[in-house]
């Protein structure tokens, strides 16, 4: 499952768990183990043809089982339904001769622990088998993302119901009462009841319809395979179809509203490859007869149920003509996310949600692997960046996790296993391993793992078997010569929480290492150790050696290289290893000096992980802010927009540092890199470019406008000139944020473009929300340079509201997006007073003044926003903000201090003399614009 926004849920659920566990009982509970489910027939009515009275539903669950161990209590989990009757016979398949059927007590729901309880009046006979009926009705919620649900979209002013499905992590007894648990799985034989004007969807493929007479078809799908209940689902629409078959022959089917099935295409070209990948890979074939994908409107992000994966539309519509090349990367990445898990998740399943990593960590490995094969995509790089820099951030922070949960025990606890670490950091763990053991014998014991495990449930001790036994078959070993012991090598990594930081020093042939836990300042440090593989390049390996040379195992240890390691070298330098590392000062300069001369010395990975680290180690202060810079020395060889990234995430920090000061030495250092990384990318698009170019283009542009760069300039507004002229659009979606942006900060056309933007704003159609997106964020943009005062203007209508011109939370959106510039906060700062008038919303006032207060960095413009604050004080439940604001402010101070004469001295005398000193360089442009073009990086957490 890729959940919406789990992260921010986890740190809720986790408060809130805390704040129920008061009486053991008071919660939901585990279920006992003696009955064991093995198959379900459900028949299910869920009636959307009345909304005006309500949307209920009703049915019935046949569940055959198996007893384990004798009992006189059946207990099953239901939440907020209606249970009416129940029935209990021997089911068919008993073979234990006068086996006993005791009588039943009504059934007893208890929605606290989420349970049917049925009593018996004798016990169930050990070993045999029995069959259970439920009758049952409820209620279905609207545009909940939870249980069986229904959702809608409209037509003009016609509003059209349909029914869809979240049944992970535990909502499936919300539909029908089951064994709610992932390690009771069965076959379920569903059959969904619907009227004509519906078709409806399922796990297997349609059997057959029957009519029941008063408009009512029952739909009958086929057995789907063993699986967990939390896999089970159902679509009820009327939805259009886009039908194909995998080059494997495997029949795919994608489906969306009908005025939108059009932006399936991308993914109908891609699915079905995607699928017969890892039939490839794994050697397993897809194991049920079809694949329905289906865009739901009104959830985000995307659920796995077995044959019938359903997504969010951002996640599963592509519009070539609007979306930039972010959503497609995105499209394809949860497509491939949520395929993987038909074979890791669906067949082999995590016992309990301590191992969900077992899921998510498969699925966020293999979400990247097949679009390299599938749709040619380079895609190595924006993985790193994406992924792994991402949770690596959080990884330092006391928010760390580990990748396997020992302490989730309990089903209010499981929300919380579905975070960033058992996804991404459970995905590093993965390539981690597949480089110490090499990708053939990764792949053989992933196969043997599939197939020890198929249609069961494992935990992480039967992964590392399964590999443990291939590793002795392929004589795997460690560098010494131990035979590979997988689990004490990888325990250390998904059992500790954190990232470890490697410090290297060298003496001639011989490298000292010494590891600790890396982490943010003033948080203490554990004493844990890792087993950390080191792989090296220098002149002798070449850059992309994987061979693992040493494995660090204690705190301090030592290498003996056999050969000279030469000049210079690099350790890591796939960046496989999920590690940072800080080397000796003359091996660090070495190091730097090498790729001056050479930038491919080493991997384009590897220079992206040292850019990472090195502004990583200056934010938690492991170095000066200074330090860092001389790693963006080699930029100026660098021909890699994705290393870039690395740099730009480092550097940004000190752009919003520098833009309250008047000084451009930073931009003009940043100029004179990126002026040669535009010349080779250039504006507009070429004919027939891959996809990846696009989207380097979009960053590499973004930087060169923002940098004054004047032939990106003269590009942008002349793009935008035609677009405003001729009303024809010629901006390629990835650029045109970057053109309205500039057009609004530079050109002799501010006034006109603003307001065409703004009318553009309102014609564009709700399916170009991009487009919509890009205009208003470009609005940020004005600047008063120009004798229309353009700037003053804008903040007129934002403030003054006799107009009501925007809406209040527009308003404030707004005035916080102009505090990312240096004009338009000053502006803001100036006219702040004008926000304490009656009609401004009260509440927000501290908010756009903490906004402006982030981005103050001299003395004056401090003082400014402390003399506003001395002027109004808190009112109302702002004290919290201001104290914020104060922190801010006195954070920025403290900073200023330490580092600014220094960081500027050092751009001063790196900068190359024959930039342009006219040019102007609009810092809240590079901004946002890289913000944006990175947006998709958060895939985790926006889904
Ligand atoms: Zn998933």
């Amino acid at each position: 499952m890729i959940p919406k926004m789990f992260l921010c849920l986890t740190i809720l659920l986790i408060n809130i768990c805390l704040f129920n566990n008061v009486s053991g009982q008071n919660e939901a509970i585990r279920l006992p183990k003696s009955l064991r489910p093995y198959k379900y027939f459900l028949t299910i009515r869920p009636d959307i043809y009345s909304p005006s009275t309500g949307f209920p539903f009703s049915g019935s669950v046949i569940i055959d089982f198996d007893v384990t161990s004798t009992t006189n209590q059946i207990v099953l989990n239901q939440l907020r339904i209606n249970v009416r009757n129940f029935f209990l016979v021997l089911a068919p398949e008993n073979t234990i001769p006068g086996a006993n059927v005791p009588g039943w007590a009504n059934p007893i729901q208890n929605d606290v622990q989420q349970t049917v309880v049925v009593n018996l009046n004798g016990t169930l006979t050990e070993g045999a088998k029995y069959r259970m009926l439920l009758i049952f009705n409820g209620e279905m919620e609207v545009a909940s993302n939870n249980g069986m649900y229904v959702d809608y979209y409209d037509i003009g002013e016609v509003r059209r119901y349909l029914v869809a499905s979240q049944f992970q992590i535990d909502h499936a007894r919300k539909a029908f009462p089951c064994f709610d648990e992932p390690e009771f799985k069965a076959v379920f034989k569903v059959t969904v009841e619907r009227k004509r004007t519906r078709h409806a969807l399922g796990n297997g493929e349609l059997e057959r319809t029957r009519d029941l007479g008063d408009g009512w078809f029952a739909d009958e799908f086929a057995e789907t395979p063993h699986m967990s209940s939390y896999l089970v689902a159902l679509v009820v629409s009327d939805f259009e179809k886009v039908e194909t078959r995998s080059p494997n022959g495997k029949l795919v089917r994608l489906w969306a509203q009908p005025e939108k099935a059009k932006y399936l295409n991308f993914s109908a070209g891609a699915a079905g490859r995607i699928q017969d990948w890892f039939e490839e890979y794994t050697g397993i074939e897809y194991q049920t007869s079809k694949m329905d994908h289906v865009a739901v409107p009104s959830r985000g992000g995307a659920m796995e149920n077995w044959g019938l994966i359903q997504y969010g539309e951002n996640e599963l519509l592509y519009d070539p003509e609007n979306s930039v090349m972010a959503n497609k990367v995105r499209v394809a990445l949860v497509l491939a996310h949520e395929i993987a898990h038909q074979w890791f998740g669906n067949m082999v399943t995590c016992k309990w949600w301590d191992d969900t990593w077992l899921n998510e960590g498969f699925a966020a490995f293999f979400q990247w692997q097949p679009l390299e094969a599938v749709l040619n995509w380079d895609i190595g790089l924006v993985q790193k960046v994406r992924d792994e820099f991402s949770i690596i951030k959080q990884d330092e922070t006391s928010l760390s996790l580990p990748v396997q949960r020992p302490d989730i025990q309990k089903p209010s606890q499981a929300q919380s296993g579905f975070s960033g670490f058992t996804y991404r950091k459970g995905g590093a763990m993965l390539r981690m391993l597949e480089q110490m053991l090499g990708k053939a014998t990764f792949q053989k014991s992933l196969k043997k793992y599939l197939a020890d495990f198929a249609y069961k449930s494992a935990i992480t001790d039967n992964l590392w078997n399964s590999f443990q036994t291939v590793v002795e078959e392929d004589g795997v070993t460690l560098p010494n010569g131990e035979v590979f012991p997988v689990k004490e090598i990888m325990d250390s990594w998904v059992l500790q929480r954190g990232i470890p930081i490697l410090n290297v020093t060298r003496s001639g042939n011989v490298l000292k290492f010494d590891q600790q836990r890396y982490l943010q300042p003033d948080l203490p440090v554990p004493s844990y150790t890792w087993n950390i593989p080191i792989t090296l390049a220098n002149d002798a390996s070449g850059a992309g050696n994987l061979t693992t040379v040493h494995m660090v195992r204690t705190k301090e240890d030592e290498y003996t290289s056999p050969s000279s390691l030469g000049s210079w070298f690099a350790l890591n330098s796939l960046s496989t290893g999920y590690y940072r590392i800080k080397y000796g000062s003359e091996d660090e300069t070495a190091l730097i000096n090498k790729l001056k001369s050479d930038v491919n010395a080493v991997d384009r990975i590897y220079r992206a992980q040292l850019l990472d680290d090195a502004f990583s180690f200056t934010s938690n202060k492991y170095r000066k802010e200074v330090e860092a810079l001389s790693f963006t020395t080699f930029l100026k060889q660098e021909n890699t927009a994705g290393t870039w990234v690395s740099a730009i995430n480092g550097l940004s920090r000190l752009y919003e540092r520098f833009t309250d000061f008047d000084s451009a030495e930073i931009g003009k250092y940043t100029r004179s890199i990126v002026d040669t990384m535009f010349n080779q990318f250039t504006f507009e698009p070429k004919p027939n470019e891959d996809d990846f170019t696009a989207f380097s283009r979009e960053i590499v542009s973004s930087a060169a406008c923002s940098f004054g760069n004047s032939d990106c300039i003269n590009k942008a507004n002349e793009l935008v000139n035609i677009y405003r002229e001729q009303k024809e659009n010629r901006i390629a979606p990835n650029q045109r944020y970057t053109a309205y942006c500039t057009s609004l900060s530079s050109g002799d056309k501010i006034r006109e473009n603003f307001f065409f933007f703004e009318e553009q704003q309102k014609k564009t159609n709700e399916l170009n929300y991009n487009e919509i997106n890009d205009l208003v964020a470009a609005q940020a943009c004005v600047s008063d340079q120009t004798q229309v005062n353009m700037l003053d203007e804008y903040l007129d209508r934002i403030i003054k509201s006799e107009d009501l011109y925007y809406s209040d939370l527009e308003r404030v959106t707004r005035l916080v997006a102009l505090s990312a510039s240096t004009r338009g906060r000053n502006r803001t700062l100036e006219r702040i007073d004008e926000l304490w008038v009656e009609d401004f919303p009260r509440g927000n006032r501290a908010t756009v003044l903490l906004a402006v207060a982030r981005n103050c960095h001299t003395p004056f413009t401090i003082q400014k926003v402390r003399d506003q604050m001395t002027r109004r004080p808190a009112e109302g439940g702002d004290e919290i903000v201001y104290e914020e604001i104060e922190n801010a402010l006195k954070a920025n101070e403290e900073w200023t201090n330490e580092n600014f004469s220094e960081i500027d001295d050092w751009f001063r005398d790196n900068v190359q003399a024959n930039v342009d000193e006219k040019e102007i360089f609009s810092f809240s442009l590079f901004e946002k614009n890289f913000k944006k073009s990175m947006k998709f990086l958060d895939l985790n957490e926006h889904f």
